[in-house]
């Protein structure tokens, strides 16, 4: 019996820091059924709760050029002085077993899917104003007073890269956020490009009546 649905769809999902995108990710993978993240590399060191192949794996500098120089990243980038990097085997892993896949990364990493041409649905997400955006990076506590400040500096940068996604989502409150990003992933799951014509045929067009 063939399958309803042709293999799992990369849902590319981006934000300048502080916006509320791995809040909004976390909660949209429990939300819905058959969605997973693809786990990054990198360089950074774990903040307080974070756990080492759930929120990322955490490798030294030298590991993570290592596996650039065997290309095994089918993006990667520098932010902030860290190293970040999503592995093409455990994408393709995940993928290939019909999961559909949300890649959180920057704009950087999502130029360089766009230039190799990946398929997938390219959704950006904004804080409302620039003065929450401060609030946000505030009251996560996770970054020092100058750190925040490049980080502001940086999110001017990626949301001038905005109109390269095919979505823009305002994480005003979170509960509308959520809403919007389960009716992009729902709407695209029912798209025709994801049913597979051969169970069309096997079940409706071949069947004598
Ligand atoms: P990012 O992954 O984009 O860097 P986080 O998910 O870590 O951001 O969120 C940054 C901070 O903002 C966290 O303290 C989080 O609880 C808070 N946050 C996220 N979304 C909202 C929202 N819609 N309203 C208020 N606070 C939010
Ligand atoms: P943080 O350190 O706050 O978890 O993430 C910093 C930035 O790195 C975020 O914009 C996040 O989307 C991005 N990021 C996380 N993993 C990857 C990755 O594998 N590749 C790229 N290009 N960016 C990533």
């Amino acid at each position: 019996m063939q399958e309803k649905k042709t293999k799992g769809r990369l849902f590319i999902v981006s934000a300048p820091s502080g916006t509320g995108k791995t809040t909004l990710c976390k909660k949209i993978i429990s939300a819905l059924p058959n969605l997973n993240f693809s786990v990054s590399y990198t360089t950074r060191p774990p903040r307080p709760g974070e756990v080492d192949n759930r929120d990322y794996t955490f490798v030294t500098r030298t590991r993570f050029s290592s596996m650039l120089d065997k290309g095994e990243f089918i993006e990667w980038a520098e932010i902030h002085d860290e190293l970040y990097g999503t592995s093409k085997k455990r994408l393709a892993e995940l993928m290939r077993s019909g999961i559909d896949v949300i890649l959180d990364i920057d704009t950087q990493g999502t130029m360089k899917l766009k230039k190799k041409n990946k398929e997938g649905i390219y959704i950006f997400i904004l804080p409302p104003s620039m003065e929450v955006l401060k609030k946000r990076l505030e009251k996560r506590m996770t970054n020092a007073k100058e750190d925040i400040e490049k980080r502001l500096k940086t999110a001017v940068l990626e949301i001038k890269r905005y109109s390269n996604y095919d979505y823009v989502i305002i994480n005003d409150t979170l509960n509308n956020a959520l809403k919007e990003l389960e009716a992009i992933i729902i709407s695209h799951r029912c798209s025709t490009k994801m049913i597979n014509s051969f169970w069309i045929k096997e079940s409706f067009l071949n069947k004598r009546r």
